[in-house]
């Protein structure tokens, strides 16, 4: 298992008692990256049993409330704990709220607090290249600016077992492969590319509070897992009115999405129970679309 993913809030505007606001959280090989981070967020990530001092990557969607309220506690834990820094990547603003919050309290962090603002685009943009993954964003389609993220693991390249058998290559011939990118065996060369292929790496994708726009499909498309906001059923009204999506949309734009999970959240408290979403999706046969509860994990 390279790392795994835990929804830790699936309720919009206000938690109700089963569902705490957003959050999801992202552990990568010894990597935290956390996204968004509505009030409660804290506990959850310690609930569901995840190291909050490993946290390395905040990346919040927007500055509406329910998702961003539990930032000042989670820098403050990490700051008590002498983590030496953390990176927040988000929309244009979110400086002048951290400023406003916590030179407002009586706490001065030690903490390198690392900012990254962004502009919504129109096309995914790169915001983070590390050795190991890339994390995009987008602009989305909501009442105020905001940002969908999108990570993806590098391509890795993997050797073919039964390809270097054939071709009887030993250690010293991988160790000459490796350093010159090509070896001689038995009258010919061999090139990397010839015993092994490319493989596609693991593709998450958050799509927070946001109307229709096709800036899912250009950010989401081919995720491994999509984790996507449905605050309502088919209340096309609201949605317009206050930046959202419906189920009925989602469907609409499933074949486009192409994602092998599509994990919904942000949820109206309006909702007693997700029976009403969880028949529509059944109804239309789909079986890779599943309702968001806070604590679900899923593994890659
Ligand atoms: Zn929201
Ligand atoms: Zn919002």
């Amino acid at each position: 298992m390279k790392g795994k993913i835990v929804i830790l809030g699936t309720s919009s505007a206000m938690p109700t008692k089963d569902r705490n606001n957003s959050g999801v959280y992202l552990q990568y090989r010894g990597r935290g990256l956390l996204f968004d981070c509505g009030e409660g967020t804290q506990r959850q990530i310690m609930k569901a049993g995840l190291s909050i001092y490993k946290t390395d990557f905040i990346f919040v969607s927007h500055l509406h409330t329910d998702h961003i309220l539990g930032l000042p506690g989670i820098i403050e834990t990490l700051d008590m704990h002498d983590k030496p820094r953390i990176n927040i990547h988000s929309v244009k603003g979110i400086k002048s709220v951290l400023d406003c919050v916590l030179n407002g309290m009586i706490y001065a962090p030690d903490i390198d607090i690392n900012i990254h603002e962004y502009l919504p685009q129109e096309d995914p943009f790169i915001i983070l290249e590390d050795r190991d993954f890339t994390v995009k964003a987008v602009g989305l389609n909501h009442v105020v600016d905001c940002i969908g993220f999108s990570f993806e693991e590098k391509p890795q390249r993997k050797y073919l077992k039964e390809k270097i058998y054939q071709l009887g290559l030993d250690e010293s011939d991988f160790i000459r492969l490796e350093k010159e990118g090509f070896v001689y065996k038995n009258g010919r060369i061999i090139k990397k590319e010839d015993i092994s292929a490319v493989k596609k790496g693991f593709k998450f994708t958050y799509i927070p509070d946001t109307y229709k726009t096709d800036n899912i499909i250009k950010l989401a498309g081919g995720s491994d897992i999509l984790v996507i906001e449905c605050t309502y059923y088919d209340e096309e009204d609201k949605a317009k009115k206050y930046g959202h999506l419906t189920l009925e949309y989602i469907l609409g734009i499933y074949h486009r999405l192409e994602c092998k999970k599509i994990v919904l959240t942000h949820f109206s408290r309006r909702y007693k129970d997700s029976s009403l979403f969880e028949n529509r999706i059944k109804a239309e046969g789909i079986d890779n679309i599943i309702v968001g509860r806070d604590f679900m994990e899923f593994t890659f």
